[in-house]
């Protein structure tokens, strides 16, 4: 799968959560996102650590997160593709990367009635 195919089977993914509300999204990722029972129990990671890179540090952490794609659609509605370090299990490059793809589709979404092809 090229680069570009990748980010769009990303962005389609978020598609379900479209109409679930910011705070219950944030219920969920602050409730079940796995950093925050490394955070809760004093085992955070260095985000950007010396020896690993970002990219590195989301396969270990994030890839275990039952919530990944909830962080990930919260941190675009909240954030956009502006913060750095890891969110929704990809690092700040590739966030913005999917990003304009995951707004085109909101795009699309609102303008056909809740559908995206
Ligand atoms: S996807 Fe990563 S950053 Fe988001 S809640 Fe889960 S562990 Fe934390």
């Amino acid at each position: 799968m090229n680069p570009d195919d990748y980010f769009e089977v990303i962005a389609a993914e978020l598609d379900r959560y479209a109409d679930v509300p910011d705070d219950v999204l944030l219920e969920i990722v602050t409730r079940d996102g796995r950093c925050m029972w490394l955070v809760e129990n004093g085992e955070e990671p260095e985000w950007q650590g010396e020896y690993l890179s970002d990219r590195e540090l989301a396969a270990r952490i994030c890839a275990g997160c039952p919530v990944r794609r909830e962080c990930l659609e919260l941190e675009f509605r909240t954030a956009g593709d502006q913060t750095v370090g890891v969110w929704g299990a990809l690092c700040d490059e590739d966030r913005r990367a999917v990003y304009p793809v995951w707004l085109a589709r909101r795009q699309r979404r609102g303008r056909d009635g809740g559908q995206v092809s």
